[in-house]
């Protein structure tokens, strides 16, 4: 039954298999000999399956190990072979989440084993050798992601708004996933949805080879059975708490863990903020070709994860309050509290909507707040609206002219001179399938399911024109999320966090001492990837000045008694 689309290969476009397999010589085999020991295995002998977690890290001496994914019949594929100086992992080993692949010796077969307890302190000290395993967890996982190994199965229509979500989801928190039709005969799609009985009102699902099944789940649900909630300790106090993986909260985890500090992020959906949703970032230092917003998330999570930052994902914040011994207890959305000594806030800003009769029912059914390469695939070869002026709106409609056949930007001023960088308008003037009408408003959306028109007014000569799109841009600026501080520290006017108003003229420390605020939820912050990352990175020596004071205000409020004890 069913039929066979995928290829169980690893597979590398730039031939990096070098890189991705990397053989240790004998003699950095010997460097790290003594963080493990040397074991002989038996044929057939299992070293972990997928869904384990804390899995050890391996490295073949003689023999090999086989690393296995089961496809949606439930039999095994044998993906790659490990052999002599080769090792085991991916990007689970830093942070300690299940296992996507299970491993095994075709043949009796001597390893040397690291316990992963011992495999972080392992890196810490053989530095060089980091980078070789780091390089490897990196393009391993990029592997499965690009070949859709490994990861789940997605069953839903493609423009279907809760397929949308999902998929948003496991891109960002880049779990791998294989998108199916489920009325594409061709698809193994098909043959799951029949083998479990499933209809079409249960869709999208996903599915995995081991038995789960979510029918339309939320992204709670999703990434708790995933195993993406899993670690998250309610029993210790955290040094600093990071709230939101935007640029600005994912720098500051970078830095903090970097510097000793216990560090835990917490983000509502997965890392990247707004900038996660951008297709090229192409001001930021040090790319010379642009850089998605995904890939900076991506790479910026594993650089705090390899520091040891812990990341909540899926699960907002809706409180922080002070507990006991001047500790803050940080309240999440399943009611989860977690314990930190400082606070960071760096929840940045959600998207403004459009004030048009009935535009909430069009969300995720054409209106769109992102243009990355998801949104080009669903609107290309077709015509779009981008509505805008500014340099977000600009990138989206210089993004979507590759794919799509004409973009109408629809700016409400009268130039993109003072709104937008001179490099996108250049771009946007030379560009023949880009239209800017200046002046102009959408006036309303229709569709019956989802959008199908488009009206828009130009105020100048009171002119309305009218289109059939699919697809509407929203890219009008952005408000703050601060909601869920409650009344915790002062807001200016528009809700954004008031910072620098202490006596310690520390600009970032909020009206609430030990709670600090950077990136674009800071009242007059500049709204800029670069200043929320060097925001989130400076604010760390005042995250360590904050922990000192408290440290000396504990020791100095303990009776004299015990202080001579110890
Ligand atoms: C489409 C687009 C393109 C852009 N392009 C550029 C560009 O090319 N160059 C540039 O410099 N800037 C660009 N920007 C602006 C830039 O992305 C922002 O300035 C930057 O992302 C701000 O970072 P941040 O970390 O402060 O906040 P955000 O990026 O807004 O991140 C905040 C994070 O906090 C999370 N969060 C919110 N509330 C909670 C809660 N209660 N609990 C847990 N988590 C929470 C959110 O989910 C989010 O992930 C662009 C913005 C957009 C929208």
């Amino acid at each position: 039954m069913g039929y066979h689309t995928v290829d169980y290969t690893f597979k590398d476009p730039d031939h990096r298999e070098e890189q991705i397999f990397p053989k240790l010589s004998a003699e950095q085999i010997d460097s790290i000999r003594p963080f493990g020991d040397e074991i002989e295995l038996p044929d057939g002998a299992t070293l972990f399956n997928r869904g384990d977690r804390n899995i050890d890290f391996y490295v073949v001496i003689q023999g090999g190990i086989e690393i296995l994914i089961t496809d949606c019949h439930h039999e095994k594929h044998v993906v790659v072979t490990h052999r002599t100086g080769n090792f085991t992992g991916e990007l689970n080993l830093f942070n300690n989440r299940r296992a996507l692949v299970s491993g095994r010796t075709p043949v009796p077969s001597r390893v040397l084993r690291i316990r992963w307890k011992n495999f972080r302190r392992m890196l810490n000290v053989e530095d060089e050798l980091a980078k070789v395993i780091l390089r490897a967890f990196v393009l391993r996982r990029a592997a499965f992601i690009r070949q859709s190994l490994a990861g789940v199965m997605l069953i839903g229509p493609a423009q279907d708004p809760d397929t949308l979500r999902i998929r948003q989801f496991l891109i960002g928190s880049g779990f791998p996933y294989r998108s199916v039709q489920p009325d594409d005969r061709a698809e193994d799609g098909r043959t799951v949805m029949e083998a479990l009985s499933l209809s079409s009102s249960d869709l999208p699902v996903v599915w995995e080879s081991e038995g789960l099944v979510l029918k339309n789940p939320s992204i709670a649900d999703l990434a708790s059975e995933l195993g993406l909630l899993e670690g998250l300790s309610v029993d210790r106090t955290y040094d600093v708490a990071v709230v939101g993986a935007g640029p600005a909260g994912l720098a500051a985890a970078v830095c903090a863990a970097a510097e000793g500090l216990d560090t835990v992020v917490f983000e509502t959906q997965a890392p990247g903020g707004q900038a996660g949703t951008s297709s090229r970032i192409e001001n930021y230092l040090g790319f010379p070709n642009g850089i998605s917003g995904h890939d900076l998330a991506a790479r910026a999570q594993i650089q705090a994860e390899k520091f040891g930052a812990f990341f909540s994902i899926a699960r907002p914040v809706t409180l922080i309050k002070r507990g006991k011994d001047q500790e803050f207890e940080i309240t999440l959305t399943d009611k989860t509290v977690v314990r930190a000594r400082v606070v960071i806030v760096a929840s940045g800003a959600k998207y403004r909507r459009l004030d048009l009769p009935g535009y909430e029912r069009f969300e995720g059914r054409g209106i769109h707040y992102a243009a990355t390469a998801m949104e080009a695939q669903l609107c290309k070869g077709e015509e779009v609206v981008v509505v805008g002026g500014g340099n977000s709106a600009g990138q989206a409609a210089v993004y979507l002219s590759q794919s799509a056949t004409k973009v109408h930007m629809l700016v409400r001023g009268k130039a993109l001179s003072e709104t937008m960088s001179k490099y996108l308008i250049e771009r946007i003037q030379a560009s023949p399938r880009i239209q800017v009408y200046y002046e102009t408003e959408v006036s309303s959306i229709s569709g019956l399911k989802t959008i199908e028109r488009v009206v828009w007014k130009d105020s100048k000569v009171g002119q309305s024109l009218e289109k059939p799109v699919r697809s509407l841009f929203v890219m009008i600026g952005a408000i703050p999320n601060t909601e869920w501080l409650s009344g915790c520290t002062a807001l200016d006017g528009k809700g954004f966090v008031l910072t620098g108003k202490t006596k310690a003229g520390n600009p970032y420390e909020t009206t609430q001492p030990g709670v600090f605020a950077v990136g674009d939820v800071r009242s007059d912050s500049v709204k800029r990837v670069a200043s929320a990352v060097g925001e989130g990175s400076v604010v760390i020596q005042w995250v360590h000045q904050c922990l000192a004071d408290l440290k000396a205000a504990q020791i100095d409020a303990l009776p004299e008694k015990s202080l001579k004890a110890s």
